[in-house]
């Protein structure tokens, strides 16, 4: 099934590739990041987006986890627009029930309301950065050495039997203190030691909109501004904020579109 698939991504690609001016890398399915390149100096509508486009001709966007409809990509070079309309394929996700956590961490008390909505902010904010960095075409390598995946991207979360949001990230089991590495090269735009929800958390920006954020973290290594590479630790594995247990949740977006880290990621 999986071989199929790829090779139908790959005769898209490869039809993409002789009849028009770009090229798409990455499934067109719910979550994924897909990285555009086209001709240089050519402008690129996604949606109704505006998208940058780097010297060389790359961009990026990505699906968010419940699109049903089609994606639209326009790309004007020379004034002549090509218009690139891609099916977006559905996919099925996972309930997790997550049970004794405690009720004030499931439904916060009216006194925290503040608090959550101005640390939200300052994550919206961050995930709005719209920088020229172009990290995001590089790929991406895995935060821990050992990562065993205990939570999935999608799945509708049930917490003490009430439904909320769906989980946006990858959880990886690991001991706290356990040293985390930076997947891509980045700037950290956030850096926040303790937050309602999140704990220890820290937003990266890798160019165009694409960030990612690693939460619950006991010890953070990087200061705001600062310039990371792929692989430097940039900190430890902790239970802060609402979390269950010491293990590292991370996030992928397209500025406010959260996307799945598995379709950048090699989990195998
Ligand atoms: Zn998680």
């Amino acid at each position: 099934m999986r071989l199929i698939f790829n090779f139908f991504i790959l005769i898209f690609f490869i039809s993409s590739n002789n009849l028009y001016g770009a090229e798409f890398e990455g499934k067109f399915t719910q979550g994924s990041f897909i990285l555009g390149k086209t001709k240089a100096g050519s402008k690129v509508i996604v949606d109704n987006r505006k998208v940058k486009v780097s010297k060389e001709g790359y961009f990026a966007f990505g699906l968010s986890r419940d699109r049903k409809n089609n994606i639209l990509i326009k790309i004007f070079k020379n004034g002549k627009p090509e218009i690139y309309e891609k099916k977006v394929y559905k996919r099925k996700y996972k309930i997790q029930r997550i049970d004794g956590l405690p009720e004030k961490k499931v439904t916060p008390p009216k006194e925290v309301y503040e608090r959550i909505k101005r640390e939200n902010k300052i994550i919206v904010a961050a995930r709005e950065i719209e920088s020229d960095l172009t990290f995001f075409k590089k790929k991406f390598i895995k935060p821990l050495d050992k990562a065993i995946v205990t939570g999935v991207y999608g799945s509708q979360r049930i917490l003490n039997g009430k439904p909320k949001w769906p989980h946006y990230g990858i959880d990886f089991a690991a001991k706290e203190g356990t040293k985390i590495k930076a997947m891509l090269d980045g700037t950290a735009t956030m850096v926040e030691p303790d937050l309602f929800y999140t704990g220890g958390t820290l937003i990266f920006d890798h160019g165009h909109g694409i960030s990612t954020l690693y939460m619950h973290m006991k010890d953070i290594y990087v200061k705001k501004g600062q310039k990371v590479k792929q692989g430097e630790i940039i900190g430890t594995v902790g239970s802060t904020g609402r979390s269950t247990g010491p293990h590292l949740d991370i996030r992928l977006n397209w500025f406010g579109v959260r996307l799945d880290p598995a379709t950048v990621l090699d989990l195998n």
